[in-house]
């Protein structure tokens, strides 16, 4: 960015995963990025950062022992690039945070009782609201004077109706420890389910949809006009489909077998679902490009994982439809979802008298745009649309900022 006055009024999202901080640097009203980012593998002993700004993209590989390191990187390569993000004039910092709890409905502004009610509830997402509060900390204490608002995962699944939410469980317990289904990956399926109602012309009040983010996690979710009926994540993400390294739906008595019989303890038992599971765990592999060479090669792991990948999806479309009575659109998002139209094909398949047909023609074409895949026969629409976290993310943090 040649004149660091173009940032004025931007807006950071950041998005803190349990080993990776996405950021970018962009303006909510216009969609116009100015630079954005990766830290991978934080914590490894190979850990990297990619920063892009201006055209230019530039890769490190240096010790990011913690989110917070990754933070003071992201800053570094501003500053050197001209962007003292404390002087330019950001509106705000919008922070993506995985899990609300049953008190964050909204986007919030980031104050200290707020980030304390974060630290509270970090028991129900150990895996990710710490290193959330590490950002929001790190940048707080890098860039006092600009608003921080965070945005969160479950905020739009609050609304699920009572009987997707509860888990049949006792009810004194799930009460006294907060069990109940929050949903997860909320920014993105609203985002989604927004760009869906804009794609067809037609009030989002007025379509009931399904919306498929198939990425490294994965979720599903039913719409009725706008509001959301069911969602395949539930008390943490670990709930519903198969995901590149989670396991989704098990049989929770292999929980006590796991731990009675393997002797394994809880936290190995937590690596192993949300870890060593999924995709990865049934071939060795989480990144469906892999996978899709191996089943070209004649790999049977590798088949066999997809098969389980693609039961489980059909599974839950099936579900949703039911669910929603009236299906307006279907909608694939996020990497696998956007990206892998044999998945698409597959997920869908033979589901005629269901009022889905697939054009294959469509579905093969290639791009990060909103599109239709059906057939013009089809009675539902099945779509492509590409998801964008961060443009929500700094969206509902201007908005914030916007009231004060
Ligand atoms: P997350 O944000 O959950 O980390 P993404 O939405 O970026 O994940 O999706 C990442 C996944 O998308 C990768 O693990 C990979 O499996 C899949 N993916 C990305 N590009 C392609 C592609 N061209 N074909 C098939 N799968 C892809």
């Amino acid at each position: 960015m040649s004149d660091p006055k173009s940032a004025e009024g931007a807006v950071l999202a950041l998005n803190a995963g349990s080993s990776s901080l996405k950021y970018q640097l962009l303006h909510p009203d216009t969609e116009d990025v100015l630079a954005d980012g990766i830290a991978e593998r934080i914590g490894e002993h190979d850990s990297s950062i990619t920063h892009e700004q201006g055209g230019e993209s530039v890769t490190e590989v240096r010790a990011l022992p913690d989110h917070r390191a990754a933070v003071e990187s992201a800053m570094a390569f501003f500053a050197d690039r001209g962007t003292d993000l404390a002087t330019v004039g950001l509106r705000a910092v919008g922070h993506r945070v995985v899990h609300g709890g049953r008190i964050f409905h909204q986007p919030t502004l980031v104050t200290t009782e707020v980030i304390s009610e974060i630290r509270r509830i970090s028991t129900l997402a150990p895996l990710h609201n710490p290193a959330n509060l590490i950002g929001i900390e790190a940048v707080r204490a890098l860039l006092p004077e600009v608003p921080s608002v965070a945005v969160f995962d479950t905020a739009f699944f609050h609304s699920l109706p009572d009987a997707a939410a509860t888990y049949a469980i006792d009810r004194g317990v799930a009460s006294m420890h907060a069990i109940r289904r929050y949903g997860f990956h909320g920014t993105s399926h609203e985002f989604v389910s927004g760009q869906v109602a804009e794609f067809l012309g037609r009030p989002v009040g007025e379509v009931n949809q399904i919306v498929l983010h198939l990425g490294n996690g994965a979720s599903a979710s039913a719409i009725a006009g706008g509001r959301p009926v069911d969602t395949s994540m539930g008390m943490t993400p670990l709930e519903g489909l198969v995901m590149g390294t989670r396991s989704g739906d098990i049989d929770p008595g292999i929980v006590m077998h796991l731990n009675r019989v393997a002797k394994l303890g809880v936290d190995q038992i937590d690596t192993l679902l949300n870890k060593q599971s999924g995709l990865k765990g049934l071939c060795g592999e989480n990144d469906f490009r892999t996978i899709t060479e191996k089943i070209e090669a004649g790999d049977a792991g590798a088949r066999k994982a997809y098969d389980v990948y693609i039961h489980r999806l059909r599974r839950y479309i099936g579900a949703y439809m039911i669910e929603l009575g009236r299906v307006d659109a279907i909608t694939f998002t996020a990497g696998v979802g956007e990206n892998a139209a044999g998945v698409r094909a597959d997920a869908l398949a033979n589901l005629q008298n269901y009022g889905i047909v697939i054009d294959d023609e469509r579905n093969a074409l290639r791009g990060r745009y909103a599109r239709r895949i059906s057939a013009d026969e089809s009675t539902i629409d099945v779509l492509v649309v590409p998801t964008n976290e961060e443009l929500a993310i700094a969206r509902q943090s201007a908005e914030v900022v916007a009231q004060l």
